[in-house]
């Protein structure tokens, strides 16, 4: 008979599920081919032993997919529901990190939250935070030394299954850390109940957050590097240029050298922002050359 269950945590050959009851059993995979990941709902057997084994990975409604060292698309997380991008003064900002982040989310249709931190003594965000009030679901300004501004991220959290990505440096763990409390330890020393969990390293573990919400954390997903297959998909990400791209004089007008673009000239305009276009841009380009060295 199998049960049902949810990967909470994910290692190189095993994973730690939790079943309807929330109780939590290691478990094998039946098949080499299987890489059920943090955040699957999977169909598991248990064995005498007390630990069990994954029989089938249920169908995902999401996946967090990025390139990998060589240059293949990674699953690294399912069944997401939103991005939190994190920035801070130091390291300066990459918008277009931030664009990119944007659109990988855009293009799952996961929802996304800008978190600016290290806003120590109340400091003021850069003017250019405000100009993505209306491409994101929500703002916060933080600092997880001071510990301000976590209310408000705990409620943006608090419906969503979340995973904190951002330049290396800009506070992820500390945020991590100050969301967590001490839900952290009990949970990380559950999974090494077994022994297997001991001395192996975990790629992903899946958090409840005690406002509510779930965090996935694992060093793939801070690292994040959106993937994006196919070219076509980039102008998705782009939110504002919808409402000018359907006056492009070609319907398949990709905004680039075409005669007649309104993306182009709402650009020249100010409708859009250059930074955002020159975004739109770079982003092309590097979806262009992993479709190419993957030919
Ligand atoms: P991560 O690489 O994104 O996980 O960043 P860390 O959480 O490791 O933080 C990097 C550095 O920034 C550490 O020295 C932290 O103590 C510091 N830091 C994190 N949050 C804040 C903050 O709100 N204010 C200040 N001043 N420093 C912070
Ligand atoms: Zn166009």
């Amino acid at each position: 008979m199998t049960e049902h269950g949810l990967v909470v945590a994910r290692y190189r050959r095993h994973s730690l599920i939790e079943d309807d009851d929330g109780d939590r059993v290691v478990c094998q995979f039946q098949s080499r081919a299987m890489n059920p990941v943090v955040g699957d709902q999977v169909q598991w057997q248990s064995e005498p032993d007390g630990t069990g084994i994954v029989t089938e990975v249920l169908p995902r409604e999401s996946v967090l997919t990025r390139i990998d060292n060589r240059g293949n698309p990674e699953i690294v997380a399912a069944n997401l529901t939103q991005l939190v991008v994190v920035l801070a003064p130091g390291p300066a900002p990459d918008w277009f990190l931030l664009d990119r982040y944007l659109g990988a989310a855009a293009l799952t249709g996961l929802k996304s939250v800008i978190v600016f931190n290290k806003l120590d003594d109340n400091d003021s965000p850069p003017a250019t935070l405000e100009s993505y009030r209306d491409l994101t679901d929500c703002i916060c300004l933080t600092s997880a030394r001071q510990k301000t501004g976590l209310t408000e991220l705990a409620e943006c959290m608090a419906t969503e299954r979340s995973a904190l990505i951002g330049q290396s440096g800009v506070g992820k763990s500390s945020l991590i850390n100050a969301l967590l409390g001490d839900t952290r330890q009990a949970v990380d020393k559950l999974s090494d109940k077994g022994g297997r969990g001991r001395h192996t390293t975990t790629t992903a573990v899946l958090y409840g957050l005690p406002g509510g919400g779930e965090l996935i954390d694992s060093p793939g997903v801070r690292d994040y590097a959106p993937y994006i297959a196919d070219p076509r998909d980039v102008e998705c990400g782009f939110k504002e240029f919808g409402q000018f791209s359907g006056n492009c004089r070609f319907d398949d007008c990709r905004h680039l050298a075409e005669p007649g673009c309104a993306v182009k000239a709402a650009v020249a305009a100010g409708g859009i922002a250059a930074r955002r276009y020159e975004s739109f841009k770079n982003l092309l380009e590097l979806t262009e050359s992993v479709q190419e060295k993957r030919r």
